[in-house]
């Protein structure tokens, strides 16, 4: 595959090229903050954002999506969105992130809405130019990614590396094979970026290796910290609904005025908001606030990843710590404190 080495005026061009055939999903600037959004034009483009308010999950499971539409009497019929598409400069962290997704929404019945979209997906991965708030990938094992992508970007200087690590990448760089290679002296200055960027995606200091996350958790269900912070949560959901690891949706039917035809639609959902645990009999398994708070982090640290291999179902984004407006959603400061014991 190609490793190539363009200038700015480069990329845009390329960029704009792609633009022209296919739809392609940037990171754009929102007042002073980022977000991705359908991309009409190179020069609207933020490869130098910090971190993006949505994860990219956001268009591989949607937030709202139409799974169904049916007509009593004539049945139904199932809605899959096969558009190909390109989300273009997902940070490592977020690529990570979207592998375990895959690893789960693969599992048992392959969810054919969110596996279709991810085939159809090709990923352009942007190494991170600027540090975020709260991240913390540099503990996590997410600061960079040397596979899972289709293309990496990483800046040098003045110039950018493009690797092309798959069939599908290989396709979305062919206006750039006639660009020279990045050669040695250029790959082991993108050692170096990656190197950087492990140790400086570090805003909080976390103490406990993540491997060993689910062996701290084991005999911890009645450690203080569950309590002590779960009496601050408004149970808004804000630190669920913005994780890029966190998948949970609920499926209901929106019926039409007719009273005969109308859509099932799946939406997100998440274990921090109150009804989630709600079930037939309006029983709710999870209705105080400490259950729920407990959860999310044996969710993160214990249940998802004995499900996927071990992986942690955290990437160390930092958006949940950002987002909580009671503070008390930091997994590396909940995580130091149930690793100390009291
Ligand atoms: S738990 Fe928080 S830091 Fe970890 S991946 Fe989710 S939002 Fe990011
Ligand atoms: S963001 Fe904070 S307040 Fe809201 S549900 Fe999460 S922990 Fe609770």
């Amino acid at each position: 595959m190609s490793i190539k080495k363009i200038n700015i005026d480069t990329l845009n061009s390329w960029v704009d090229g792609i633009i022209e055939k296919q739809k392609v999903i940037g990171v754009q600037a929102r007042g002073d903050r980022y977000a991705f959004g359908q991309l009409n034009k190179a020069a609207d483009l933020r490869l130098d954002y910090d971190v993006a308010i949505l994860p990219p999950k956001a268009f591989l499971q949607p937030p709202r999506e139409t799974i169904l539409s049916f007509q009593v009497g004539a049945g139904y019929e199932s809605v899959v969105d096969s558009e190909p598409f390109v989300l273009f400069g997902v940070h490592p962290y977020d690529l990570v992130a979207m592998t375990q997704m895959d690893e789960i929404f693969s599992q048992g019945n392959n969810d054919v809405h969110y596996m279709t979209r991810r085939q159809n997906a090709t990923v352009v991965v942007m190494d991170v130019q600027k540090v975020s708030q709260d991240v913390f990938a540099g503990y996590m094992g997410t600061a960079y990614v040397e596979d899972g992508y289709d293309v990496l970007l990483t800046k040098i200087g003045d110039e950018y590396i493009v690797d092309a690590k798959t069939g599908k990448g290989e396709s979305l760089i062919a206006a750039l094979l006639d660009k020279p290679d990045a050669g040695e002296s250029w790959l082991e200055q993108r050692r170096l970026v990656w190197d950087y960027n492990r140790q400086r995606l570090r805003k909080h200091d976390l103490k406990v290796e993540p491997a060993k996350w689910p062996d701290i958790l084991e005999n911890a269900q009645e450690h203080p910290v569950w309590e002590e912070r779960a009496r601050l949560c408004f149970s808004c959901g804000s630190c669920i609904l913005l994780c890029p690891t966190c998948y949970c949706f609920d499926v209901r039917d929106d019926l039409n005025w007719d009273l005969s035809s109308g859509e099932r639609v799946r939406v997100w959902d998440g274990c921090m908001l109150t009804d989630f645990a709600t079930v037939a009999g309006n029983l709710n398994f999870r209705k105080d606030r400490i259950d729920r708070y407990r959860h999310r982090y044996y969710r993160k640290g214990k249940y998802v990843p004995q499900k996927i291999g071990g992986r942690i179902a955290c990437v160390g984004c930092g958006r949940c710590i950002t987002a909580c407006v009671a503070n008390i959603a930091n997994p590396v400061e909940v995580f130091n404190r149930v690793a100390e014991g009291k």
